[in-house]
């Protein structure tokens, strides 16, 4: 049964649904983009109201001022940003233009660029459309409208699923990893993005590898479980690093020098 209504899904997918990634991927989107915007904003609220919201004045404004840099970079917009307070590291983009970011993820990284790594991978999760991508293929077992109306329901089974596949699922007790094909995608947006705001690219690197060996301890991170290493993730960011600098550089001499700290 599901797999003749996938393989349909995706026959579907030759004839219309099939859409050109930022990186030039093609993907499967079957849900309309008003309707992953929604479940990413309700999603949001219901965090929100379920999550304490930080209230210190100096997270707020580093948060603020280096998402902000990072969004001006990809055409800027009107995005939410909020600091949760909550010790794990972790941060968060949902589409319907969300951020969120804890106040554990503020106190591990070393400095703003650091910071601008996480939130440029995280928007570009959001930018290549990978919770839409996720959510059409879930669409083979339950509705766009059947998944919206979940959120609202964030402890029930499909409405673990809607939070898990929209990557924030660890408060309801359940993990989505993104696919490594995602991973990828999310960081060569992501470096491209930083850099352009003025970030240093280099330390994208130096951010991961600090990921890694903090998830080496005893506690396991919720960031490095719906992100999960791959071996050549860091070379990745490396091959694309020449051009990374570029952006960089360009950046730096537009006057595009953020100083969020
Ligand atoms: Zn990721």
């Amino acid at each position: 049964m599901f797999k003749k209504k996938f393989y349909v899904l995706i026959t579907s997918c030759l004839l219309s649904a099939c859409i050109t990634s930022p990186t030039g991927r093609s993907q499967f989107i079957a849900m309309p983009d008003a309707q992953i915007d929604q479940m990413g904003i309700q999603a949001f609220d219901t965090l929100k109201k379920d999550k304490p919201v930080s209230t210190n004045s100096q997270y707020n404004q580093v948060a603020n001022c280096i998402a902000q840099a990072v969004i001006s970079a990809q055409g800027g917009g009107n995005w939410e940003v909020v600091v949760f307070e909550d010790k794990s590291p972790n941060a968060f983009a949902l589409p319907g233009n969300k951020i969120g970011i804890h106040t554990g993820m503020l106190t591990l990284v070393d400095n703003q660029d650091q910071l601008a790594a996480v939130i440029g991978h995280e928007v570009g999760h959001v930018l290549a459309k990978h919770s839409n991508e996720r959510a059409s293929h879930e669409m083979a077992v339950n509705s766009g409208m059947a998944l919206i109306q979940a959120i609202g329901a964030p402890q029930s089974a499909l409405g673990q699923t809607a939070f898990g596949l929209l990557g924030v699922g660890a408060e309801y007790g359940i993990l989505m990893p993104y696919s490594r094909e995602q991973e990828s995608e999310a960081d060569i947006i992501g470096v491209d993005l930083m850099a352009k705001a003025g970030f240093d690219p280099q330390q994208s690197v130096t951010l991961w590898q600090k990921m890694e060996q903090a998830s080496q301890g005893q506690q396991p991170i919720e960031f490095m479980s719906t992100h999960p290493a791959h071996a050549t993730r860091i070379q990745n960011l490396q091959q694309r690093m020449p051009q990374a600098m570029l952006l960089f550089q360009q950046a730096q001499a537009a006057g595009k020098q953020p100083h969020c700290n």
